[in-house]
């Protein structure tokens, strides 16, 4: 079967993957957001921009004259390769194939008796703006399908397209016209720079429009000459690998029907389908006449409920395989495949759903959908690794068993094992010293998370997701000198290897001018938190030389300054206070995390069955670890993910007792793969986690606690290391996990 796909090219495929796209260590299954560029185009072009000097072609320098002359045979070179007679079509540059509707649009609304606009509602959110003109939008057909226009009297007024999605490069876009439907897009008064032949400013200004050719009056201002340049290096490299779009076409479309055959055929231990693919059914993969190299689908668990986009995303990223998902820019398209109304869309937009992200489950049905699409250097390897991620992740074998733990038994006692304090959200961990009380407030343990980094230019929290190295930043809490100490665990020349800053709120009382903060509203988890930044030159480049990105420190702001925040843990999301049994917390943030040892245990054993490396307690970020409280107890006899089903703890001995009530399990991301001593990622223990501990699309481990309220000892809460701790459990665990 593969070799049938490689000779459906009749080209050496693998050389071409080897050789042309060195970038490429993952499964790159997007090609419909953008196609990859080749070496062979960046070189070419490297040796276009080395060997000629362009002018502008305003000017009327020699090498101006070299500028125009070359724009002049690409844009032909890019008519012939649509078949497009320049008799009857011209090319205008533009920047992308939204930037072609708009300037179609703009003429439009200028026209005197105004203009009615229908559009297919399966379109592009771009397209979504009396005589009747066509345009088509071939952003997505072009990229994999030859575009034909050689029959001008049937072909659309207007055409518009983006080359990146068929090269990969260069960022550039076009507006084909029907001469015979120019008309209308002469009469707009906007005018740029290039399309005029003269203008006078003043009193009593004029203009004349330039009159030759169509181009010469819509391209406003200077072409992006060397994006134009890269275009005619990106059609000959482009022919000479693949011959031609006719070939990308059958190439891809064969892979895409094996796609399409693999999912359909997948079915839960139960019978279920695995797969709801969305297609036309008058549609199919056989005939590329009806349908492209996409293949848009969403999971369903064997009990038929949908698995969300964002659990399909983590996993993906995971296996380094590259999908899209969520709304794809087409909301028509969307609304018909998965049966959403506008008013779906208003609750779904309610509920915190964003064009460009989706992933969440609302009222039973997906927000979004996955797409795989291919591309004219996709390969069989390619869709293997996807089909086996998909028969890894999401086809159910047999039936789960049942929850391990036993629930009506004795749940016996536990203690303190270690408390962990992260000064600043998302750097390393700082271990409290195990002789001493430390303190406990509704918040969280005393220090926890009370700074954050945030970019100085988008004003946003840093994640240790998107910046690992943060795991290797090293707070410590320094009571003695009332300091907090930030030491970096590498090596960086130039770079001092600790900065500290004063742990008293009011930062006035320092004597060091570098150390005053200014106060700014930081976005933290997408709200709007009130902070104050420290505006130290050197605390920015310590932090900003460090993960290679302009950011600095900021504390969250005290209440006294803060009238809207309950206590300066304004953000932590709000905590649900519901009665029993407490719904599974949405937030991924609480005052404390605790985990047990028995269930870290219980994930290694599984992660090292299955030759995995096993997780480092560390991963997941706890601020209290607990450990089963009984001498010598056997391994095998641990009760792992008893958690799941307590309902508030009771820590410490009579003098000094404390309660915790249970919120819920801690929702996990791909975030636990990274090792916290070296910053580095690892699939584990996600991957397993995935495996073993998923429930409605969710994947848990460990709970989220605060200090319950109203007790006798939360003013005065303190917790030590080896405390005795004992878990009441009444929930019924089916409400919860598992
Ligand atoms: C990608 C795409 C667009 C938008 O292209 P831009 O380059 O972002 O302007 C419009 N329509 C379709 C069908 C597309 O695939």
């Amino acid at each position: 079967m593969g070799k049938s796909f490689e000779n459906s090219y009749d080209i050496d495929l693998e050389d071409i993957r080897l050789s042309e796209y060195p970038m490429t260590d993952t499964t790159y299954l997007d090609h419909a957001g953008t196609t990859l560029y080749s070496k062979s185009l960046i070189e070419a072009f490297a040796t276009e921009m080395t060997s000629n000097l362009l002018g502008n072609p305003h000017s009327a320098s020699s090498a101006a004259q070299l500028s125009s002359r070359r724009v002049d045979d690409v844009r032909l070179r890019m008519l012939h390769f649509f078949n497009a007679d320049p008799e009857h079509f011209d090319l205008v540059f533009v920047a992308n194939a939204t930037a072609g509707m708009k300037l179609v649009m703009d003429a439009f609304r200028e026209q005197e008796q105004g203009f009615w606009y229908g559009y297919h509602k399966d379109a592009h959110t771009s397209l979504h703006g009396k005589n009747t003109y066509s345009l088509l939008d071939a952003a997505a057909l072009v990229s994999t399908c030859p575009l034909d226009l050689g029959n001008a009297a049937l072909a659309p007024d207007y055409t518009v397209l983006s080359f990146y999605k068929i090269f990969g490069f260069p960022d550039l876009g076009a507006l084909i016209v029907r001469k015979a439907a120019a008309e209308p897009l002469l009469k707009r008064s906007y005018f740029g720079g290039g399309t005029v032949d003269m203008v006078t400013v003043g009193q009593g200004g004029w203009h004349i429009k330039k009159q030759g050719h169509l181009h010469q009056q819509l391209e406003d201002g200077t072409l992006p000459i060397h994006n134009i340049m890269a275009l005619d290096s990106a059609l000959q490299v482009h022919k000479r690998l693949y011959k031609s779009l006719r070939c990308v076409a059958s190439h891809t479309m064969a892979l895409a029907e094996e796609v399409y055959q693999q999912l359909s055929s997948f079915r839960h231990f139960n019978g279920t389908h695995v797969c709801e693919i969305y297609k036309d059914p008058a549609s199919s993969y056989a005939d590329s006449t009806t349908q492209g190299p996409i293949i848009s689908f969403n999971f369903r668990n064997s009990s038929g409920h949908f698995v969300s986009n964002a659990e399909v995303e983590k996993l993906a990223t995971i296996r380094n395989i590259q999908i899209r998902t969520g709304g794809l820019c087409n909301p028509g398209g969307i609304a018909s495949s998965l049966e959403l109304t506008s008013q779906d869309f208003r609750r779904n937009f309610s509920a915190g759903v964003r064009c460009g992200q989706g992933g969440l489950i609302i009222g039973g049905k997906p927000t979004g959908v996955i797409r795989v699409s291919l591309g004219a250097m996709s390969n069989l390897e390619d869709i293997t690794t996807f089909v086996d991620f998909v028969r890894e992740f999401f086809v159910e074998a047999r039936p789960k068993e049942p929850p391990a733990a036993d629930v009506n038994g004795s749940i016996g006692s536990f203690y303190v094992e270690s408390l962990t304090i992260y000064p600043i959200k998302s750097c390393g961990g700082w271990r409290a010293p195990s002789d001493s009380e430390w303190d406990i407030k509704q918040e969280g343990l005393a220090w926890d998370r009370e700074w954050c980094l945030v970019h100085q230019g988008t004003r946003k929290a840093l994640s240790q997701k998107t910046y690992p190295k943060m795991a290797l930043l090293r707070p410590s809490i320094d009571l003695k000198p009332n300091l907090l100490r930030i030491h970096y665990a590498a090596f960086l020349p130039g770079l001092p290897d600790e900065i500290s800053v004063s742990l008293t709120p009011d930062s006035k009382i320092s004597n060091n001018a570098d150390l005053t903060t200014s106060e700014m509203e930081a976005e933290v988890c997408g709200q709007e938190v009130p902070m104050n930044t420290y505006q130290s030159e050197t605390i920015a480049r310590f932090f900003s030389t460090i993960l290679g990105t302009p950011c600095t420190l900021a504390r969250f702001r005290q209440p006294q300054s803060c009238p809207s925040g309950r206590h300066s843990k304004a953000h932590l999301a709000p905590i649900s206070t519901s009665p029993v049994p407490r719904p599974i917390l949405l937030s991924n943030e609480s005052p404390m995390l605790v985990i047990t040892r028995s269930s870290v245990n219980r994930l290694n054993e599984q992660i090292k069955s299955a030759d995995g490396k096993a997780a480092h307690a560390s991963v997941f970020r706890a601020n209290i670890v607990l450990a089963e409280d009984r001498p010598g107890l056997d391994p095998g006899f641990e009760q792992p993910y008893v958690e799941d089903a307590w309902e508030y703890l009771r820590i410490g001995k009579a003098s000094r007792k404390v309660t915790l009530d249970v919120l819920g399990g801690c929702r996990r991301c791909q975030m636990v793969c990274i090792d916290q001593t070296t910053g580095e990622k690892d699939g584990e223990p996600f991957i397993t986690l995935a495996k073993t501990r998923r429930n409605k699309g969710q994947v848990f481990f460990g709970v989220h606690t605060a200090l319950a309220k109203g007790g006798d000892d939360e003013a005065n809460a303190r917790v030590k290391v080896g405390d005795r701790v004992v878990p009441i459990k009444t929930v019924r665990l089916d409400d919860r996990l598992v």
